[in-house]
């Protein structure tokens, strides 16, 4: 089995109208923006395609700014922006951490939010694939991991999405009908395959995030096996607004453990008007690990990256309320636990 791609016709719209049209005329079609994602799993032969429409081309999609992030704007631009990282840190933050520059120079927000779920038996050549048995996520009827479940649990890998569910930000979705808008919390539902609401003749066309999301206090952490170059093993977002020492508003997503981000939101409810004691927020890191459930399909054991999301909890809570530097990945593992 070669690692060449396999053979597809590419289309190179200039417009939303016409991507959105041509998505009509080709339906048996993918969307492709960076090409970071989609290209490395055509050429392993998971689920490619013969049309493949190119968004590169479509411009007005790469404007930036604190409000409003076309879905073409590279990771890099993310990284970069000095605006974003003014007013929305968490953002820049975030970016400036999934895989490499190389990467980020031409990976985009509109391919990060559409991220394939990944899964050890499903990010594998077609010959392993082949000789291991396949799964119902691509060319079989089974899932390796738990067998005995109709679902696929092919884990939610993308990192941006937890702090924008966080922010309070939608997505704006572009079809034949027209446009509608969605909340990022309520886009990413059911299992591994199915994924999100996005319907197939959508394409996302820009994030739009509130303007009071300025006055959150938002980060974003995650775990990861061997730096920079490595999917999240697990990620933790929050958003917090402080009135002096009271908490008024809180968010918060687990991220990378299950099929979707888990938004544990009601789980800060109860300290809404009162201060965030280290006792609040140990009890709040204790909920949150036993309310995610991972499953053994990627690098480390599901038992770890569950017992991670308390200490990472807990550190970003207090940095959050202490109002200490932020940054997204100081988490790296050194080999053994
Ligand atoms: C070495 C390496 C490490 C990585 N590490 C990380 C990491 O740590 N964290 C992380 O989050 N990601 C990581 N990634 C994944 C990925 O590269 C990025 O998430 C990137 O942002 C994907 O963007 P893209 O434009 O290249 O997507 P593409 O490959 O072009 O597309 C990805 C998917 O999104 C769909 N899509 C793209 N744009 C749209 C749109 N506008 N509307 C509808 N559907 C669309 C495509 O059809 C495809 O299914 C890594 C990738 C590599 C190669
Ligand atoms: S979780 Fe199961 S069905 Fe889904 S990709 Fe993995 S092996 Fe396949």
């Amino acid at each position: 089995m070669s690692m060449l791609l396999p053979p597809f016709q590419l289309h190179e719209p200039a417009s939303v109208e016409d991507a959105v049209r041509l998505k009509r005329e080709h339906p048996d079609s993918d969307w492709v923006a960076g090409g970071t994602d989609l290209l490395p799993n055509y050429k392993w032969a998971l689920n490619a395609r013969p049309h493949v429409i190119s968004l590169a081309r479509i411009a007005s999609l790469r404007a930036i700014g604190p409000e409003r992030i076309g879905a073409l704007a590279t990771l890099r631009s993310i990284a970069e922006h000095a605006e974003l990282k003014a007013k929305l840190p968490v953002l820049p933050l975030t970016a400036g951490e999934i895989a490499s520059p190389l990467v980020r120079a031409s990976a985009t927000l509109g391919g990060n939010l559409m991220l394939e779920n990944r899964c050890f038996f499903f990010n594998q050549s077609w010959l392993w694939r082949e000789s291991k048995g396949f799964c119902k996520k691509a060319d079989g009827d089974v899932c390796l991991v738990v067998p005995q479940k109709e679902k696929c649990y092919a884990t939610f890998s993308a990192d941006l999405p937890a702090p924008l569910i966080a922010l309070g930000a939608s997505l704006v979705l572009a079809g034949a009908q027209g446009t509608r808008e969605v909340p990022v919390r309520n886009f990413y539902t059911g299992d591994g395959m199915e994924r999100n609401v996005r319907q197939p003749g959508e394409l996302l066309t820009e994030v739009r995030i509130p303007r009071s999301a300025q006055g959150l206090k938002a980060g974003y952490k995650k775990l990861r096996q061997r730096g920079s170059w490595d999917f999240p093993e697990m990620g933790m977002a929050a958003a917090l607004r402080f009135d002096g020492q009271r908490l008024a508003e809180g968010h918060l997503v687990a991220n990378a453990l299950e099929t979707t981000p888990v938004v544990l939101d009601r789980l800060l409810q109860p300290l809404l008007g009162q201060p965030l004691t280290d006792q609040a927020i140990a009890g709040v890191a204790k909920q949150v690990e036993d309310a995610v459930q991972p499953v053994k399909n990627t690098s480390l054991p599901p038992s770890y990256r569950k017992a991670m999301t308390r200490p990472f909890t807990k550190r970003l809570l207090t940095e959050l309320r202490d109002g200490a530097p932020l940054s997204a990945g100081p988490h790296h593992r050194n080999g053994h636990h």
